[in-house]
């Protein structure tokens, strides 16, 4: 999805743990379109402009509330005790976005809402299933993410044509100075001014922590992380990973080898431990005009970039000069 400015609904005043109220805003949005028809399921009540796009948007919403709650945390979610409303607004040439805000109170997360628009076939199988992964999240967490985590994961489940989007965004943000320092990324809990490369770096950085460990442990690694507010700490139980810049490192050699497949052994681990792959679940209709071969952005054609300012460009730096040691922060 493409990504547009981005809100932090903190509720001013309040302490974390109390209350707070948060907004994941992902994607251009246009309140515009007029809502027509209305579809009630179990957990959501969707106002959408057929009935028949309110009962195709309202019955994907709950079974991908059900899959991806297992998917993710191993267990279905209770039901809400009110329905989340979402206002969808489709149209073919409409831009693919949507919001999700919540409630934090003592431990407890309600008042959801939803607003997602793009084309039937992208709401269907990247925004919905995008926007319902940060209820997952929320219901599971009960607080806040590091922003990179929860859109990064959230990322991870829209279609491949989305995802193979994000990858090329990154590699043009690493070798243009937009990079952001992990030490850095993993302390943001608001989006930043410059939004878009928290998503492509997120989504990159959860692909691969996924990658090598499968959903449930990338859930335990920011829970623990949540928990003892120690990343490096949680990396290192859940990853042996010995700390974020050490992560950071390791990354990006992954990014710059053209973002490899994990070892065999890794990845049969991975499968035996969740056999339902979700990123590699085909869904929606749609063909995948877009090569999903990653970018192969070898040090050589980084070094030239290596005067700017992007973490991957001062990584292809010190390749570049091993006399340098200026290090990747
Ligand atoms: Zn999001």
């Amino acid at each position: 999805m493409q990504v547009g400015r981005s809100v932090g609904g903190r509720t001013p005043g309040r302490r974390f743990s109390t209350s707070m109220a948060l907004v994941v805003l992902c994607g251009a949005w246009h309140a515009t379109a007029v809502v027509a028809a209305g579809y009630r399921t179990a957990n959501f009540v969707v106002d959408a402009p057929t009935e028949a796009l309110a009962r195709k948007i309202g019955d994907a919403a709950e079974q991908y509330r059900q899959d991806l709650a297992i998917e993710w945390t191993g267990s279905p979610l209770p039901r809400w005790s009110r329905p989340c409303p979402i206002q969808a607004q489709v149209a073919p040439n409409l831009g693919a976005g949507g919001a999700t805000s919540f409630v934090f109170d003592n431990g407890e997360v309600f008042n959801w809402t939803m607003t997602i628009q793009g084309s039937e076939q992208r709401i269907l199988d990247s925004v919905l299933p995008h926007e319902i992964t940060h209820t997952v999240f929320a219901s599971h967490f009960r607080r806040p993410l590091p922003r990179w985590a929860d859109e990064g994961a959230c990322t991870t489940v829209e279609h491949p044509v989305e995802r193979a989007r994000q990858h090329r965004l990154l590699i043009e943000f690493l070798t243009t100075g937009r990079g952001i320092a992990f030490p850095q990324m993993f302390a943001m809990r608001e989006y930043p001014a410059d939004v878009l490369p928290l998503y492509s770096q997120g989504y990159s950085l959860a692909r691969y922590l996924i990658e090598r460990g499968g959903r449930h442990k990338y859930v335990a690694f920011v829970g623990d992380g949540l928990t003892s507010d120690d990343w490096s700490g949680s990396l290192t139980k859940h990853y042996g990973v010995g700390s974020v810049p050490q992560l950071q490192h390791q990354w990006l050699e992954w990014v710059k080898l053209g973002c490899p497949a994990p070892p065999a052994a890794v990845a049969v681990a991975v499968t035996q431990v969740q056999p339902n792959d979700w990123s590699r679940t085909p869904r929606g209709q749609s063909p995948d005009p877009v090569p999903a071969a990653p970018v192969a952005a070898t040090p050589a054609a980084l070094a030239t970039t290596a005067g700017r300012r992007s973490i991957y460009a001062s990584q292809a730096r010190r390749i570049a000069e091993p006399g340098s040691s200026q290090p990747v922060r």
